[in-house]
């Protein structure tokens, strides 16, 4: 058996090693290091994949996020609503450009933003509810569409997780995960579901004033050289990030259905088990395209079974060990813990298992004959 990695990035490059180095060669003996060709490329080709009028590269997530924050023309004070139960990016953003973050539980089986919890925690100040579509599946976006209709908030979605899921509507209709909302964005990071060799991100908007005040936003508020109209950033793509995307691109959907495969495997070795509950998918199985394969483990020590996979040859992560509000940055006399009940109880009790597109049955196999083993 192969070793078991938590991510395999190694394995995932080998079979388009030659067309990578290629394209990185190609931008190298161009110089065109910055904003070149490839850069534009990648923008088209991300446009026509998830069906959206306007990609804006950038520098990496969090970057986007801010960005489009930065773009909305809020006010100091304005509440952004998220949820406690994600990366710090999420929350980080907001309060850096002293907005207000409102942290709200997740739902205990998707994890994702409880509908309840966000409709008590809207107020007359809210002015963006930033849905995160964590672990790969997209929140419950027929509900928060609606909400954020009735009250006049704007969704900014933050897809890190999830590039390629497709959410569908009860309608039926299907829309790519970061292209509901007004904006939407996602990261590059080279272990997310479409990774770059480096850092990267973008900025999703079919809308097309909002899209050129991006752009001007992510080159210093630039609109015309050397006159800066609003404060910007310089957040760029790397033309040789953006090179190798452009040939991982073409590959996501293949990657996605691998640890689509890895995860039905997992869930039909484990689903039977009464100390362990696995993902559940809301909906439409294309809603979900496991960034991580996330248990919750009942009656167990999850910190010992961690430590038990990991002498055995197993890496396992912990996302995320504390939520938000209790992060010493983000503590808020406006909290009070019985609002969050699910995020303190998953903080203890979850556990990610490696997930990667090079991930196969021999290896899962091994893991879940170990978990059974220790949970008994
Ligand atoms: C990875 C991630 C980000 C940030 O992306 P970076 O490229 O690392 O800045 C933001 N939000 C979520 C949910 C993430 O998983």
């Amino acid at each position: 058996m192969k070793k078991i990695k938590m991510v395999d990035l190694t394995g995932q490059y080998e079979p388009i090693a030659k067309e990578v180095n290629l394209a990185i060669n190609d931008v190298i003996e161009n110089t065109s290091f910055i904003n070149g060709p490839a850069v534009s490329n990648f923008q088209k080709n991300l446009e026509n994949y998830l069906g959206i009028k306007h990609v804006i590269p950038c520098a990496n997530g969090t970057d986007a996020l801010q960005i489009a924050l930065m773009s909305l023309d809020l006010d100091p004070g304005d509440e952004v609503i998220t949820v406690d139960f994600t990366f710090a990016s999420t929350v980080e953003v907001i309060a850096l450009l002293k907005l207000t973050p409102v942290l709200v539980d997740v739902d205990s089986e998707t994890f994702n933003i409880n509908i309840d919890s966000l409709e008590s925690a809207i107020t007359e100040k809210s002015k963006v509810i930033i849905p995160v579509h964590l672990f790969g599946q997209v929140a419950n976006m027929d509900e928060i569409v609606q909400l954020a209709k009735t009250h006049n908030i704007q969704i900014i979605e933050d897809a890190a997780q999830s590039i390629g899921a497709n959410y569908k509507f009860l309608d039926g209709r299907k829309q790519k995960a970061g292209t509901i909302g007004l904006i939407g964005t996602t990261s590059f990071f080279p272990s997310k579901n479409l990774g770059a060799y480096g850092d990267g991100g973008a900025v999703f908007t079919n809308n097309d004033s909002l899209a050129y005040k991006i752009r001007g936003i992510v080159n210093h508020g630039m609109y015309k050289r050397y006159h800066h109209d609003v404060v910007g950033v310089n957040s760029r793509l790397d033309s040789i990030q953006a090179a190798i995307l452009n040939i991982k691109l073409k590959f996501l959907d293949k990657y996605n259905n691998s640890r689509k495969k890895a995860a039905l495997k997992y869930t039909e070795l484990l689903n039977n088990h009464s100390k362990i509950q696995t993902p559940k998918i809301l909906g439409d199985e294309d809603s979900h395209v496991f960034h991580q394969y996330t248990l919750i483990v009942k009656d167990t020590n999850r910190d010992e079974l961690a430590k038990y996979l990991n002498q055995n040859g197993i890496p396992c992560g912990i996302f995320y060990p504390i939520p938000l509000h209790k992060q010493k940055a983000y503590k808020s006399n406006r909290y009070d813990e019985k609002d969050f009940e699910v995020t303190n109880h998953l903080s203890k009790s979850v556990i990610s298992l490696p997930m990667h597109s090079e991930l196969d049955d021999d290896q899962i196999e091994f893991i879940c004959e170990k978990i059974i083993k220790f949970l008994k």
